[in-house]
């Protein structure tokens, strides 16, 4: 195997007590990403190699960035730790390339290699001086030439690709992502995703008023989020007859607050049967009605489970970056109708009152319609891969 991919954890081994947890997590989900193709990993305290088919390497790359808790990858050669192999590959990965000055990294983690790093450093210093026409930059090289003289080989590598950092997808347990078809809601996920939980999607969905389209558009931007966590499902629920029954009996200033109280009841009863730890949802404030303070301490009221807004102090255009660079913009805004969007009052509340809340919805026979809404749920799972094409 002349090359091979060398994987850094970064941050993650900062977390003395769990690190070892942290790292059999991290291993668990690049065997998920490498699950169709052959490979072998070898794993040590603080990085990962990866042996796999020289053709895939470039393929496989593109994927492990999107793995959360990688902080970079490598593609090293391995060679013999034989001083003369080490000099022919060093001096060939720096043929062609377009630079000035560079510095030479030794690490001798095999220590009966006889020579000390400082004096390699030095050694290979010369040998690149003499044969190329590169000049050495201690402090601020073009390029650093890594070469690591471990019991297995010597690799040898230059460019450090940055990894997507984060924690581990599923160290902090499960979460349900509250997933529209809107373009907040998807990188929300995306953001909940980077810190370790593991999410599944609840979407919310009132036809004939909204689509098989809007309905297509999220399953869609669940597949995009799959990319990075490969565990997504989409639970939906049949909304309609619930928010048939706010716009019949609510006045129309509050039918929106009602209506997302609605919402959060049903994730917090899908959080309680699945052993979700917290709600996710791509709320950001002061962005509509129903996202001042005053409506969020009203709409947040119906559940004592952790609510977390990962965009809500990120401005629109802020979110619309983040969206853009995770793939999901573009599918966001496809025109299609949600459920907040059909029935829109002119003149929603800003700051709402909770006993007038609950007085209106007083008049709905609610925890039935709730738990009609719950024994419906439709699970979509399994979603697609992207494939090389796909990601490039
Ligand atoms: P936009 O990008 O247009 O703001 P949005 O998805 O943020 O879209 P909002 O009306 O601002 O839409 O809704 C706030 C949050 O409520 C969403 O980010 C999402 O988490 C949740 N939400 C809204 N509609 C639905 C729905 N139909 N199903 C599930 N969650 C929803
Ligand atoms: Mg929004």
């Amino acid at each position: 195997m002349d090359r091979l991919i060398l994987i850094k954890y970064g941050e993650l081994t900062t977390k003395k007590g769990n690190r070892n947890f942290f790292i059999n997590l991290l291993l668990k989900n690049i065997k998920n990403i490498l699950k169709d193709y052959e490979h072998k990993i070898i794993k040590d305290r603080v990085r990962m190699y990866i042996e796999i088919d020289d053709n895939k390497i470039n393929e496989v790359v593109l994927k492990l960035t999107k793995v959360f808790g990688i902080h970079g990858i490598v593609i090293c050669h391995k060679v013999n730790t034989n001083i003369d192999e080490i000099k022919n590959k060093s001096l060939e990965l720096l043929k062609n390339q377009n630079f000035n000055t560079f510095k030479v990294n030794t690490k001798r983690a095999d220590k009966r290699f006889e020579i000390s790093s400082m004096e390699f450093n030095d050694k290979m210093g010369g040998h690149i001086l003499r044969n190329t026409q590169l000049k050495v930059d201690i402090h601020n090289p073009d390029v650093i030439i890594n070469i690591e003289i471990r019991a297995e080989g010597t690799f040898i590598y230059t460019n450090e690709i940055k990894g997507i950092g984060g924690y581990p997808v599923g160290v902090q347990g499960k979460g349900l992502l509250m997933l529209s078809g809107g373009i907040d809601s998807p990188v929300a996920g995306y953001l909940a995703l980077k810190r370790g939980i593991d999410i599944e999607c609840l979407y919310f969905e009132s036809p004939p008023h909204t689509s098989m389209e809007a309905k297509n558009k999220v399953l869609e931007l669940a597949s995009i989020i799959n990319n990075y966590s490969g565990n997504i499902k989409v639970h939906i629920v049949p909304f309609t007859k619930l928010q048939e029954e706010i716009y019949k009996n609510v006045p129309d200033s509050y039918m929106i607050t009602i209506m997302r109280r609605m919402m959060y009841r049903i994730a917090h009863k899908l959080c309680i049967t699945k052993n979700f730890k917290v709600i996710i949802n791509g709320e950001s404030i002061g962005q509509v009605a129903s996202q001042t303070l005053d409506s969020m301490l009203v709409i947040n009221n119906v559940t004592n489970i952790p609510v977390i807004r990962p965009v809500a102090c990120f401005d629109k255009l802020e979110i619309i970056e983040l969206a853009k660079k995770i793939n999901t913009y573009e599918t966001s805004i496809l025109p299609y109708e949600d459920c907040c969007t059909i029935f829109v009052p002119k003149h929603p509340v800003i700051n709402p009152v909770l006993s007038k809340a609950i007085e209106y919805e007083a008049k709905i026979d609610f925890e039935t319609l709730i738990e009609e809404c719950i024994n419906n749920i439709e699970i979509v799972s399994n979603f697609k891969k992207e494939t090389y094409s796909d990601l490039l």
